[in-house]
């Protein structure tokens, strides 16, 4: 009856006009994108709930949806979601930057960021986080046995991903940080916003075809540009061409091997996908809505993700 339950809060998209008419009982949470229908975090969700469920009977009824939800109508969702009392929302693209404006309260980490990822309900609105940083530095610890802080970090990317990644980086005091981009616009933009979080800690930035730029030796090399998504995408940038990095972390999954990962493979770098840090951010989210900590329900998670995902 369980897994009955848990395939069909996997596999529907629900959409506005269910929302407007939703009258489940228990305690539900949700996640918003458009598109949505290739999140995994309902899997990974209902298998962390199902579990749980088994030592707490308070979470047996507990619920994990999708919702397909144009940005247009984000505001309106937001608003509906409140009304039926859903205990929690996550966000994905494109609504962690509309979704900033809407909220209540922001957690102080998240708002620097500019966007969010986890709502939490209470009685005056949505209570905001940003658990990407946290999936983030959980995960090079686990994958690639490195910390943020105190690391050199070369940084790829200059978009939504980019900003988390750089604002966690600095808030937990990495040694230095350079961000490349293919492009100028966003990188100047980027780099302008991070002026003021931590003015002491060496910060740089090139775009990416400007030859021989002196990068420190040793550095911890992170993907967050979308370069690898597509089968014939080019690596963001030539690892080759850089000072030998320590390690390098993609924060793309699916595919779980990315031609700047099979480049690192290449040059016998340790190097890991962003499969981790989908399950630990997933793992915070829970913990800001159910107390339970993020390390309790990551195995579980990261188990269904994998399921999810099929063979690599
Ligand atoms: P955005 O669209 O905001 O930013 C995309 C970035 O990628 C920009 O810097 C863009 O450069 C760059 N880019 C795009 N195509 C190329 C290319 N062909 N070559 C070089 N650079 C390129 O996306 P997000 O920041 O939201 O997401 C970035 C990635 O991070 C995605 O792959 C996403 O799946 C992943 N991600 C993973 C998470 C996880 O939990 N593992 C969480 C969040 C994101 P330009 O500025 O020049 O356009």
């Amino acid at each position: 009856m369980g897994n009955l339950k848990s395939k069909t809060e996997n596999s529907t998209v629900f959409t506005l006009a269910d929302l407007a008419a939703w009258s489940r009982p228990g305690t539900s949470l949700a996640v918003l994108g458009h598109p949505i229908k290739h999140s995994i975090s309902p899997p990974m969700h209902n298998a962390a709930l199902a579990e749980l469920a088994r030592a707490h009977p308070r979470f047996t009824d507990w619920q994990y949806v999708r919702f397909e939800i144009h940005p247009a109508d984000l505001p309106r969702a937001l608003d509906l979601l409140h009304a039926k009392q859903f205990r929690g929302v996550n966000l994905t693209v494109p609504h962690k930057i509309i979704a900033f404006d809407r909220v209540a309260e922001i957690d102080p980490a998240a708002r620097p960021v500019g966007a969010v990822n986890t709502l939490r309900w209470t009685e005056r609105g949505w209570h905001g986080f940003n658990t990407d940083g946290y999936g983030l530095a959980s995960a090079v610890q686990e994958t690639l046995g490195r910390e943020l802080t105190g690391s050199h970090i070369i940084l790829l990317g200059a978009g939504g991903a980019a900003r988390g990644a750089a604002v966690e980086c600095l808030q937990r005091r990495c040694a230095s940080l350079t961000i490349t981009n293919r492009s100028e616009g966003n990188l100047r933009q980027l780099t302008a916003l991070l002026q003021s979080i931590a003015p002491d800690i060496p910060l740089e930035s090139f775009i990416t075809s400007t030859p021989g730029y002196q990068c420190k030796p040793g550095s911890l090399v992170i993907n967050a540009t979308s370069a690898g998504l597509r089968p014939d995408d080019p690596a963001p940038i030539d690892l080759a061409t850089l000072p030998r990095p320590a390690a390098v972390f993609d924060m793309i999954y699916n595919p779980p091997q990315t031609p700047l990962l099979r480049a690192a493979a290449a040059l016998t770098l340790p190097h890991a996908n962003g499969l981790a840090m989908l399950v630990h951010q997933g793992a915070k989210s829970l913990e800001h809505w159910s107390g339970i900590a993020a390390a309790q329900t990551a195995p579980t998670m990261a188990t269904a993700a994998r399921a999810a995902l099929g063979p690599a």
